[in-house]
């Protein structure tokens, strides 16, 4: 069931250039965006400037350039977007569902957890702390695209503001898919787990949840999913069609020999006409386990 309009999109924070698992869940979201006649936006998640690297953004947009990724408008600069985070912090402020919590992280540790209850009483903000939202409680469920119907417990009230001043997550990509008007989020699943406290923010603010749908991850031989953390290796943007082939393939698709002769335009229609959601195998994986080409 596809609504009229499907608006899909890429949100890569650029912390490192793009590997595998990202081109994976660029590909796979370009696809099923454009394979349901929707559009396909990049939005560029640089909210945490101590975590980014120079020059990342710049070098990811040309990357995806590279791999004829094209995407729909402009990219959108979350870094230029705080106007945005702001209101909805101070809507949700003068409905008095926020407050100011003053524990540590190495508090919360020893705590076992964040304790909801003794903070809630807090709104006065004094010193570092963060913002949370009154939200925790009960359940949310979700259809997802691969891993199927999922509930959630809400366990922990959603952190808006952090510690350190900075917009949290959570707050500013709930906010940018509703004010994009995002109907359709294909991402990795190390998403996953965060996907019902993101629904519940949809909800708070009026939204209807759009439809999630999480693909597998790229895996290393240690069993680890790609990341700059554990030095991935940056895409090489010269090899960009057989980089296609390989991400098609981990995506499930049986790709014929020869594709990789072909411009990343002409393997990205080949496999545009060719998508189709049950192709995917959900498991992570490292790439090695993909399916060897047809001969
Ligand atoms: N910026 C996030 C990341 O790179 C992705 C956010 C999302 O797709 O919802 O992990």
């Amino acid at each position: 069931n596809t609504p009229a309009r499907y608006i899909g999109r890429f949100a890569p924070s650029p912390t490192g250039p793009l590997h595998f698992g990202s081109l994976v869940c660029a590909v796979g979201s370009y696809l099923d965006a454009v394979a349901h006649g929707g559009q396909w936006l990049v939005r560029m998640e640089d909210l945490d400037p101590p975590r980014e690297e120079p020059g990342a953004a710049d070098r990811i947009l040309k990357s995806l350039d590279a791999h004829g990724l094209h995407w729909h408008g402009t990219v959108a600069f979350q870094s230029h977007r705080h106007h945005l985070y702001d209101a909805r912090l101070a809507e949700l402020a003068g409905r008095g569902l926020t407050y100011a919590c003053h524990c540590s992280r190495a508090e919360i540790r020893r705590r076992g957890g964040h304790d909801d209850t003794a903070c809630r009483a807090q709104r006065e903000e004094q010193g570092p702390c963060a913002v949370r939202l009154e939200c925790s409680g009960g359940e949310e469920s979700f259809d997802d695209l691969w891993y199927g119907q999922q509930c959630q417990a809400i366990g922990e009230d959603t952190i808006l503001r952090r510690r350190d001043g900075l917009y949290a997550y959570q707050l500013a990509v709930v906010v940018d898919d509703i004010d994009q008007g995002i109907s359709h989020i294909v991402r990795g699943a190390d998403l996953l787990e965060t996907t019902g406290a993101q629904q519940r923010l949809f909800r708070i603010l009026g939204a209807a949840p759009p439809q999630f749908g999480h693909l597998p991850l790229v895996m290393n031989p240690g069993g680890q999913k790609l990341s700059k953390q554990n030095r991935a290796p940056a895409l090489d943007d010269r090899q960009a069609p057989a980089n296609l082939v390989t991400a098609l393939q981990f995506l499930g698709f049986r790709v014929p020999a020869g594709l990789e002769a072909e411009p990343p335009a002409g393997i990205l229609s080949w496999a545009t006409a060719r998508w189709q959601r049950r192709q995917v195998d959900r498991r992570n994986r490292p790439l090695d386990r993909i399916a060897q080409a047809d001969q």
